[in-house]
Parts: C-alpha cells; structure tokens; sequence
C-alpha cells in the first residue's frame, strides 16, 4: 500500500475536460491530481478527433492523387499502406500526448496512473502498477467521458469493431459495412471509401446525419451516391451469421451483407460504471451525471464535466467546462453558459452547425429570416474545387431586430468557419454586423458575408 495522498483538487480522467480541468486549477496555484487509467489526452486525443482527422486528412491525400486531373497528370497510381498511415497518424497522437503530459507537470499537476474507484465523495483509491494508493480531496472533478453503445446482439469482437479499432487497423478493410449513420460512422465510413474500400452503410432512421435538417445533409448524401456508398435507410441491423451482418429492411426484407470489417457507430454513453459513482450519492440526469449551470453536482464540493454530464458530447465543450470549474473552485465567479456549442462534421462535404437550426416551423414564420448563399457562387470555393459539391452558408435570423440566431455551412473545408460563427453568436451580433465587417477576397468567409447580406435583402454575387 503506497502512502495516501491529500489533495485540494483530486481529478478524475485525463481527457480534455480532465487534463484542461487539471492544468487549469495547477496554473491558479492549487495542489491538484489527476487520475488516469490509460494515456493522458483521453478520448479525444488517443482514439477520438485527432486519429480521426489524420485517417480523414490521408484518405483526402489518396484521393487526390488516384484522381489527377487539371493538368497533373502521375505515371502510375497509388498505393496505400495503411499500417504505415496508422503508424503516422500514431506520431501525431503521441506527439499530443506527450505535450499534455508537459503541460500537467509545468503547472505542477500530480498524475496518478491507475483505475480509480471511489469509496465516497472525496475518496478514491487508485490501483497502480505499484500497488493500491488512496487519494482524499477537498474538491472532486469528475471527467470519466464516454465510451461507445455496443449492440447486444452485435458485440464488439472479431470483425464487429468500434471506432478505436477503425482508427488502428492493421490493413484497410476490402469492404466495410458501417452500422448507424450519425457523424463518426459518416466520418470514417467516408475515409475509408476514400482509400478505396467498398463501404456500405446501414441506418434506423430514414435519414443520415439525423441530428440535422435534410437540406444541410443533401450535400453529403450526393457524396454518398456519387461515389458508391450503398446506404440502406430504415435499416436494421440484427445480428451476425456467418460472419455477415443481418439486416431487416424497412421493407421488411432480410439481407445478409458480407464485409471484412463491421464498423458499429451507433452512439457514445457516458462512462458511469466500474469507479464507484453510486458510492458518491449524486444525482443522475437519466444516464448522465446531473450538474447545473457551474457543472455542481448533487454532491457539496464534487464537479462533473465533458461526455459524463450531457450532449453534446464534443471536446471544446468538456475543455471549456474543466477551465470553468478549475476557476470556480479557485474562487472565481462563473457559470457554463454559451451562446452556442458549434459542432462540425468532418464528412465530404464538411458541416458546421453554431445555434439554431430550422425546423418544418421556422420555415412558415415569419419573425425568423432564413437565408442561404452558394459555394458555387464563390471564387475561393472555385479556385479549389469546393464549390461543385452543392454546398452553402445559411442563416438564421429574427426579423424584429436582425439579432443572429443561427448559422450553419456545408461544404469542403467549411469546418474553418465554425469559429466566426460561433463568435458572432456569442457576441449578439445582428446581420448588419457581419455585412458591415470586411471580409478578405478571396475566402470562404465571404459566403458568410454575402448570406448576411442576402437576408438583409442586398446581396451583391447572386
Ligand atoms: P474522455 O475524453 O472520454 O476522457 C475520459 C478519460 O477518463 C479517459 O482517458 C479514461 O481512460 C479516463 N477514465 C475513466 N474512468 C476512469 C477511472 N475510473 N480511473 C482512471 N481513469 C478513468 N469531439 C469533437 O469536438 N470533435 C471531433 O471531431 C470529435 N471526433 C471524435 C471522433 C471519434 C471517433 C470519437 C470516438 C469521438 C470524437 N469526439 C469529437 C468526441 C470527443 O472525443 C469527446 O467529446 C471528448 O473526448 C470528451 O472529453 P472528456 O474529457 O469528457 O472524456
Ligand atoms: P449517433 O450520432 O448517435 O448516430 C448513431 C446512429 O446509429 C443513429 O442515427 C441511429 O439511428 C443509428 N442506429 C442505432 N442502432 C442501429 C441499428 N441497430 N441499425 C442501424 N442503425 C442504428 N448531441 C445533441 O444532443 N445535440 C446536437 O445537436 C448534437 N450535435 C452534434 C454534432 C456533431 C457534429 C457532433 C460531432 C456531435 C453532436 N452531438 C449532438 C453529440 C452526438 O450525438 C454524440 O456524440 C453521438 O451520440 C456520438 O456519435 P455517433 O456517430 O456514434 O452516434
């Protein structure tokens, strides 16, 4: 038994909601320790965005180069070798991780590896290599994330995989069947495609992407089709047999679909069991830890932050709530309460969605403007082949007084955009604002600028 440790901050995972947490409360000069099971950079950082974006950014690379066209011309095509991709995209990852770790030890932070199980709600005892190390704390943050819904009746196992295996393959699938259309199986499924495997997506509902409305997705579903993605909508997927994957389509009919790799990307839950959450006595908001406006739990002195508490379960979120708290605890006055939490999706074409969205009923009222500008209709977008995809800049406004209440972009490299979006809507802006700010030529910001322009009734390129 190594000797206990009394903390004022003890946090609980090292993702980003958990290291930002950590660094942040060491930086206010608070006696701090993180406990971390596995690398320090959490989902995101070892099998989330990052590997995520290098596999997406290589499979862009590849396509490039199996398509040359405007004058380039190669004498022979390319090859992948995707242990080497995965190998590079492993340089990027440990690169982040080993930046993290420098970070928690300049701001003095104490890591503890091990699992931690707590015996109360300021008491954790952490199995190291070295034996069991009990750990009190005056102040609890718990950032234990998430980890991916498995089907029962599909587990994880063999070919059946989630998105960590997807990200670390030894060889790129021949065919891959993706089950659930939501951002990441679109994601990978379209980097895989990319590279040259035969993918085919099957989906419940009667739509991909189906978090967003059909004219912001139209553009990825063109991909889909235009370059032979069979999507099986209103499809269910119902077990293996024989190594294939069952299917019940909304017809009622059965497939049975081969594939080398069965990729399940039916959703993420929040990672609430094996660490003694119930010996805590907080209260739980469905299958999420319930937290208010200061990410408080039920719990006097015992915090919670990132995928553990609630949609949308994204990185900057879970950041900007660690910094959050780490501030509280350290005296501060500040409360979790953003004009917007922005979400990209980084498919072919990209989508940025900041504030509201439309629905069946914003388009027959008339207290909200709604208004759209082509990619195709901007000279950057052209010049680098993004303004063929069907892609557009849209927003939404109120019309009494032209205050800004959401934007969203669809098209190649939009995912750019989503800061000024987000800062628009975080600062009030109202469309004159974004009409009366220059923006450069050539950018794809510009379509930002004439959309606004173009609901104020002026646009100037259409
Ligand atoms: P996590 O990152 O899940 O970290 C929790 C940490 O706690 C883990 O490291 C875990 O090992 C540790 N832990 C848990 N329990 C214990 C215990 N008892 N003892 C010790 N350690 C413990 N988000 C975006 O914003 N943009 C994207 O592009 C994006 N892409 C993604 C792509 C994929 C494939 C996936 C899977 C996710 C993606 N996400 C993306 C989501 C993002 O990764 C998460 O929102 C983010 O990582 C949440 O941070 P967190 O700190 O709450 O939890
Ligand atoms: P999901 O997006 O949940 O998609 C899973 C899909 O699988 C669903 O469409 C489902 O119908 C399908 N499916 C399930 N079972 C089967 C089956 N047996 N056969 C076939 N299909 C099946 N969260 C919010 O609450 N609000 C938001 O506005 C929001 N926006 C987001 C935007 C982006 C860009 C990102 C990155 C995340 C967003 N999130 C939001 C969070 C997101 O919903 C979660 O992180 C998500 O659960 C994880 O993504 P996923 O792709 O694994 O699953």
């Amino acid at each position: 038994m190594a000797e206990p440790i009394k903390t004022k901050v003890l946090v609980l995972g090292g993702g980003p909601g958990g290291y930002v947490a950590a660094i942040r409360a060491g930086q206010l000069g608070l006696d701090t320790t993180l406990v971390e099971v596995d690398r320090l950079g959490g989902t995101c950082l070892i099998r989330g965005c990052i590997p995520s974006k290098a596999i997406i950014y290589v499979a862009g690379q590849f396509e490039a180069m199996a398509k040359p066209r405007h004058g380039i011309s190669l004498t022979m095509q390319p090859a992948i070798n995707f242990a080497e991709t995965v190998k590079w995209k492993e340089t990027v990852v440990d690169k982040l991780n080993n930046g993290v770790a420098t970070l928690l030890k300049r701001a003095k932070v104490r890591v503890v590896k091990g699992w931690g199980t707590f015996s109360d709600g300021k008491t954790c005892h952490v199995k190291t290599k070295d034996g069991e190390i009990a750990i009190t704390a005056e102040h609890v943050i718990l950032a234990a994330g998430s980890i991916p819904v498995e089907l029962p009746f599909l587990p994880f196992g063999g070919n059946v995989i989630s998105s960590t295996e997807a990200l670390s393959l030894a060889e790129m699938p021949k065919r891959l069947v993706v089950v659930g259309a939501g951002y990441i199986g679109l994601e990978l499924g379209i980097a895989f495609r990319k590279l040259g495997a035969e993918v085919t997506v099957v989906e419940a509902l009667d739509r991909i992407l189906p978090l967003y409305d059909a004219q912001l997705v139209e553009p990825v579903r063109k991909w889909l089709q235009k370059n032979g993605v069979t999507v099986h909508l209103g499809a269910k997927a119902k077990g293996l047999e024989d190594g294939n994957l069952v299917v019940e389509t909304k017809d009622g009919e059965t497939l049975k679909l081969a594939a080398d790799k069965i990729l399940v990307t039916v959703g993420r839950k929040p990672n609430t069991e094996g660490w003694g959450l119930e010996n805590m006595a907080v209260d739980m908001d469905g299958r999420f830890v319930k937290v208010d406006d200061r990410c408080a739990t039920s719990m006097k002195n015992v915090w919670a932050i990132g995928d553990l508490v609630g949609e949308p379960m994204l990185e900057h979120k879970a950041a900007k709530q660690g910094d959050m708290v780490a501030e509280i605890i350290a005296g501060q006055k500040r409360k979790f309460d953003p004009a917007s939490i922005p979400a990209v999706c980084f498919t072919e074409p990209e989508i940025v969605s900041a504030g509201m969205l439309p629905t069946p009923e914003t388009a027959k009222d008339n207290s909200i403007i709604t208004a759209t500008f082509p990619f195709a209709a901007n000279g950057r977008a052209l010049s680098m082949e993004a303004g063929d995809d069907g892609g557009f800049v849209r927003i939404l406004a109120r019309a009494s007084d032209h205050r800004v209440l959401g934007i969203q972009a669809v098209g190649a490299h939009v995912s750019e955009l989503s800061n000024e979006f987000s800062l628009a809507l975080e600062m009030g802006a109202v469309l004159e604002d974004i009409a009366g700010t220059i923006h450069v030529h050539p950018t794809l910001g510009e379509a930002f600028h004439e959309a606004a322009l173009r609901a104020l009734g002026h646009a100037i390129h259409i």
